[in-house]
């Protein structure tokens, strides 16, 4: 019998990958994600089941043989950079306690059961947003993540190698093909819960989200010597943009965001000679999001015409709005008063959902915050939601 929590074993990983300002920087296969994977490992097999890791470096800790028609839970244990404590561990652990309390209270599966850690899932080290979830599936091909470059400058299939993967195995993962059901647990993102005044939710979609890259170029020339009326700073038009971004989200009720600006060449008395900046938009609906950044884009011309500067979009990313099918199930189990929500975060769940029924639930986050040391939840909630996922399991697994 284990007396675990979903506190006391995020307790137990609480220094690993801890910043100096409470956050947290745990990157695909770097020594700290490593010490959390080997710790998963030891955990999964204290309670009895059984290892088998990918060539996409996804972690599967089996209870029974793994083969088709298989139940899979869990989420990741990698962070962004500066993250929080709760965003992918929390799903991780909150499997370990509902399977290890599952095999005490003497459960029979009539299905295999699998918790996954999905490896890379914030695309923080490989830039690539759901890296193992996408590469079992099959939905990034084993050439596209050989080009893969991590930003500290370590290859994909480099690091691969040094973490004991053969690079050249990449590819679809059968049993994950073939399998059942995913179910993701995961730290609330967002007020709504709290808002609701309920600790655990149903997922109901991803909200659609991209990623777009403008690319504005002027004239570099010298900040002293250039008369204001003769320059072409690509800075001005961008932050005519950021500005325009802002108020875009204002009016539609959507989200923009400008995280990452590149300046060149970047001298404090160099005028620039070109900027690039990365926008962000997500929305309830695909045709607000279309609107929103078609409206930041004229707005970015007219800003670099006014300037005598060019500007070049590109969308970098698009995903669709994403339903979760488990949900309707979901709510059948865990009773028709449960809350749903819908998120402006993707997720592995999301990825799998056109590989398998997928379902999320969500653990109320009291700060809201996320990506952040600010990110939280209460030990009680936490428990509520190991609830909700056994609750959730017992039924998929029968
Ligand atoms: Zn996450």
């Amino acid at each position: 019998m284990t007396s675990w929590t979903a506190a006391s074993l995020l307790a137990e990983i609480a220094e690993i990958g801890r910043n100096g300002d409470g956050s947290y920087s745990r990157f695909c296969l770097r020594p700290e994600e490593v010490t959390l994977r080997e710790w998963f490992v030891a955990k999964a097999t204290q309670i009895g089941l059984t290892i088998v890791t990918d060539m996409n470096a996804n972690i599967w800790a089996w209870w029974g043989t793994p083969g088709p028609d298989a139940v899979l839970t869990g989420s990741h244990l990698d962070s962004v950079p500066g993250g929080g404590a709760y965003d992918g561990p929390l799903g991780v652990v909150s499997s370990l306690v509902a399977v290890a309390t599952m095999r005490d209270a003497g459960i029979t599966p009539s299905k295999p059961l699998a918790i996954v850690a999905m490896a890379d899932e914030e695309g923080a080290r490989f830039g690539m947003p759901c890296l193992g979830s996408r590469l079992a599936a099959g939905k990034l091909s084993k050439a596209e993540a050989h080009k893969l470059v991590a930003r500290d400058g370590q290859s994909l299939p480099d690091a691969w190698r040094a973490a004991g993967l053969d690079p050249d195995l990449i590819g679809p993962n059968d049993v994950l093909l073939t399998a059942s059901c995913f179910i993701e647990l995961h730290v609330e993102q967002g007020r709504g819960l709290a808002d609701l005044g309920h600790p655990v939710a149903i997922a109901t979609a991803v909200r659609p989200h991209g990623r777009w890259r403008a690319e504005f170029t002027g004239q570099g020339n010298h900040a002293g010597t250039t008369l204001i009326c003769d320059r072409h700073d690509p800075v001005l038009p961008v932050a005519q943009t950021v500005l325009a971004a802002r108020e875009a989200a204002e009016r539609e009720g959507c989200v923009t965001t400008v995280g990452r600006i590149n300046v060149e060449p970047g001298g404090t008395n160099v005028i620039a000679s070109a900027a690039t900046m990365w926008l962000d938009c997500r929305a309830e609906a695909s045709q607000t999001v279309t609107k929103v950044v078609k409206d930041i884009q004229q707005a970015s011309k007219t800003a670099a015409d006014k300037h005598g500067c060019q500007v070049v979009w590109t969308r970098e990313s698009w995903t669709d709005r994403t339903s979760f099918e488990l949900r309707a199930r979901m709510l059948k189990i865990l009773g028709e008063n449960t809350p749903q929500l819908s998120t402006g975060a993707g997720h592995d769940a999301a990825t799998l959902a056109t590989t398998m029924p997928t379902g999320m639930l969500f653990v109320r986050n009291p700060t809201g915050a996320s990506h952040c040391p600010a990110e939280s939840a209460s030990d009680a909630d936490c428990e509520a939601g190991v609830e909700a996922l056994q609750t959730v399991l017992e039924e998929l697994v029968k």
